[in-house]
């Protein structure tokens, strides 16, 4: 398509690049195709923009949506939040007090930085406690619920039970995937199976796996393999004795795993085939290597998504596609390192990294004589 101008940022939501990820292939003996899904680029700066338009646009055309009035609550890890007080901002006329106001709950352990964000496009923001049960008032949940009973007009779009969430990546994040891998032709330098053959996603509702899993099976590939990164500490894997030894462990990574079953995520054993654990030993290190080789500053679930790839391709079940040249693996990558800039496990990855040989040599270079 030719550059044009768009009517607003809600325009510029996904539409993000699949990307080679090839050193990465490369330093892991990989022979197949190892492909990022850079969900960063996407306005907001995350992969929950495309449900956050979504779900806006559905309430709108339900009636639900009031202009001047209704009160958008959300209970999120940020990054819905985000894509909806970016919608919401759109929508928002100071001047003739039309549009929508937004108030986000958030975990306390997810980062300011996404709280500033949240704050800069005009949302309220209230943190909860990270140990709160899902279902204890004082969660993410619980308070969102509150505010709703309370404040008139307040109404929760609920990415959990939402349909608009997995039906959104069913509707934009996979087919851009399955037409980016069909309209690549194979070559001698990158040859092609045609196919999505595999797809690595982490879940937090569970919207993004569910939905791209649809989209693949049901109209491109449904041999097509399905794995979904769950952290150790949450209960979403299957079979259900992969969460047992770990269940309520607390771990960094932000936006994926939950301490209850999101109504979005499919629990149908044909959409998501394989669970693999992720911690957040794997995931870190998992970021740097994503950052030092393909150049991409990707936020920390990305790394869950590579190390589960990584994990999976290197088992019994996933070594045959491992090496076989030509088959496509698509790693979801979520968010942006804009989310984690203050974080200490980003600055450990990036200012406490072994010094290079070059960052010797200058040091030597400068060294007063
Ligand atoms: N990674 C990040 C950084 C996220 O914010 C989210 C959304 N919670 C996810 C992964 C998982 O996405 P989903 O909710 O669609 O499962």
């Amino acid at each position: 398509m030719s550059p044009q101008i768009l009517d607003n940022a809600l325009d510029a939501v996904g539409h993000t690049p699949l990307i080679r990820l090839d050193k990465i292939a490369k330093l892991n003996g990989l022979k197949c195709n190892l492909l990022g899904k850079l969900e960063y680029t996407s306005v907001g700066g995350s992969v929950k923009d495309r449900i956050a338009k979504a779900m806006v646009e559905a309430a709108e055309a339900e009636g639900k949506l009031i202009p001047g009035k209704s009160v958008v609550i959300e209970p999120t890890s940020g990054n819905t939040g985000i894509g909806l007080a970016m919608a919401c901002a759109i929508k928002l006329l100071n001047t003739t007090d039309k549009g929508y106001s937004v108030i986000i709950t958030m975990p306390n352990k997810m980062s300011l930085e996404k709280e500033a964000a949240l704050r800069a496009l005009g949302a309220e923001v209230i943190r909860t406690p990270t140990e709160a049960a899902w279902d204890s008032p004082e969660s993410h949940i619980g308070v969102a619920q509150k505010l709703q009973r309370e404040i008139p007009y307040g109404i929760i779009l609920d990415q959990y039970r939402n349909v608009n969430n997995p039906l959104a990546h069913e509707l934009t994040t996979g087919p851009e995937i399955i037409e980016a891998v069909v309209s690549t032709p194979s070559t001698p330098a990158h040859p092609s199976s045609g196919k999505v053959d595999v797809l690595v996603a982490g879940a937090g509702t569970g919207g993004t796996i569910t939905g791209i899993s649809r989209a693949i099976k049901k109209t491109h590939n449904k041999d097509c393999v399905v794995v979904g990164a769950d952290p150790r500490g949450s209960i979403l894997a299957l079979p259900a004795e992969l969460n047992n030894e770990d269940e309520g462990l607390a771990y960094v990574v932000e936006g994926i795993g939950y301490d209850f079953i999101p109504d979005v995520l499919s629990r149908k054993a044909n959409d998501i085939d394989v669970w693999i654990k992720t911690s957040d030993e794997d995931s870190f290190p998992a970021v740097q290597m994503i950052m030092r080789n393909e150049g991409l500053l990707v936020g920390g679930s990305s790394g869950s998504s590579l190390s589960a790839a990584l994990q999976w391709l290197n088992g019994d079940d996933g070594k045959l596609i491992a090496g076989t040249p030509g088959k496509n693996v698509v790693v979801v990558l979520p968010d942006g390192i804009r989310n984690y800039m203050s974080k200490s496990w980003f600055l450990k990855i990036a200012l406490e990294a072994e010094p290079t040989p070059l960052a010797k040599a200058i040091k030597d270079i400068l060294r007063p004589v």
